[in-house]
């Protein structure tokens, strides 16, 4: 173990390679060392990160305000389960919840752990509030969507490679095309097993799709008039990263105390993960009001690491900084910026078809057919020119750096991406 920062990059992904499944295709670069929107690979090399672990790095690499809790709180108490209280978690359930506005929360780890409590407490709210025949519950996703990694939630992807051979699959999903609301109410109609709508605000793995302006609130209000409960999945999307500090705020950066609560769209649950521990230690957390969150009662759901001192005390330094810093401000500022940036580019190539995004949540769609390497082949360029980005869905490139980044930077970055665009047609 002791040498192991002694071997190359080479070595390290060979290791990889040899030992590791290969549920992943990284970029080629191996890196070592994080700090704010830098991160450095083995061999000292020095790039701007432009994914932000999906957006969970938000506050930025190994801010020292949240590593040091961790350290602080990592040498007192670490871990006592559920079966016994601790002096931190009720403290960091009565921060989040008034941080957000909900009555009350229930702590997970990851993101997928999350997105499926959510699943079981509509499905309970389902039979035991509204009154639906036990089993017969239905939730409707969305095409496109990524929730997640297990079994429930492939059973309602859309991604072969994430569902294929998976099988049999979870029951009780109806999937309606996203930002089409016409759809949606369709979907409703003469339906009264429909307990629930998932949605993300904007589909981040999907390819940055953003919605309508009006599409959310629309989604609310079939959830109310057809007794549904509204799932607002923000675990990519949420504390910041879109130039609010949720996405279902719309335009607006009141850190969620909204004066203009017609702006606001509430969600019957609020589902985060990522960025709610900056990045430093899986932490996720569903949002609920009491008529919904008190279907949960001892024995009914339950993690060993949920709500652990470690992850709640992290968590609450997380959305202080996110407050402290005006990370959400920053975001929104650097998204106009960025775009006006990526637009200005297009009009010089045409290997860049189109930006869109929200704040520092953004992507550019490249000229080329999903099949097509180019993409991968512009952030191997990029990473080679110092920034590394990774394509999603084949012909999209998304970019997200940590929303620490100052106006100085992005330009910088700007123009790395400018340059390496530009020498790509050649
Ligand atoms: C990343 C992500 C998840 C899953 O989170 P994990 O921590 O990887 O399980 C779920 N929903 C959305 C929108 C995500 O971006």
């Amino acid at each position: 173990m002791a040498e192991i920062n002694t071997l190359s990059s080479e070595q390290l992904m060979h290791l990889e390679d040899q030992h590791g499944a290969h549920n992943y295709h990284p970029l080629p670069v191996v890196l070592s060392k994080g700090e704010g929107v830098y991160m450095w690979d083995v061999e000292g090399k020095k790039y701007f990160d432009f994914l932000s672990a999906y957006s969970a790095v938000n506050q930025g690499h190994c801010h020292p305000k949240i590593v040091g809790e961790m350290a602080n709180q990592a040498q007192k108490l670490t871990l006592t389960s559920r079966a016994f209280y601790n002096d931190v978690l009720g403290e960091y359930e009565k921060y989040i919840t008034e941080y957000f506005g909900f009555d009350k929360v229930l702590p997970m780890n990851t993101g997928a752990e999350a997105v499926e409590t959510a699943i079981k407490i509509c499905r309970k709210w389902g039979y035991e509030k509204k009154g639906v025949e036990e089993n017969k519950g239905q939730i409707i996703v969305f095409d496109q969507n990524f929730h997640g990694r297990t079994t429930t939630i492939i059973s309602f992807s859309s991604d072969v490679d994430a569902k294929k051979n998976f099988g049999p699959y979870t029951h009780g999903f109806i999937k309606v095309t996203y930002n089409d609301i016409d759809a949606l109410r369709e979907a409703f109609e003469g339906q009264s097993n429909i307990i629930g709508v998932l949605a993300e605000p904007i589909q981040g793995e999907a390819g940055v799709m953003v919605p309508n302006e009006s599409f959310l609130k629309e989604v609310a209000a079939l959830c109310k008039q057809n007794d549904a409960l509204f799932m607002a999945d923000e675990i990519q999307t949420g504390i910041g990263r879109t130039g609010s500090l949720l996405a279902i705020c719309g335009n607006c950066s009141c850190e969620g105390h909204c004066e203009k609560q017609e702006s606001y769209v509430t969600p019957d649950m609020l589902i985060l993960g990522k960025a709610l521990s900056g990045g430093v230690y899986p932490v996720s957390a569903v949002l609920a009001n009491n008529d919904v969150m008190n279907v949960i009662t001892p024995g009914t759901h339950g993690s060993t690491f949920g709500g652990n001192p470690v992850g709640s005390a992290v968590a609450m330094v997380a959305l202080d900084v996110i407050r402290d810093e005006k990370l959400t401000q920053n975001a929104r500022k650097l998204g106009e910026i960025f775009r006006d940036r990526m637009r200005n580019l297009i009009n010089k190539t045409d290997l860049v078809q189109l930006v869109r995004g929200k704040g520092l949540l953004n992507a550019i769609v490249i000229n080329d057919s999903p099949n097509s390497s180019t993409a991968w082949d512009i952030c191997v360029q990029l990473k080679e020119n110092g920034l590394l980005a990774k394509p999603t869905h084949g012909n999209i490139i998304r970019f997200a750096p940590p929303l620490v980044m100052t106006e100085e930077q992005l330009h910088e970055c700007c123009d790395i991406i400018e340059k390496t665009i530009l020498a790509f047609e050649k």
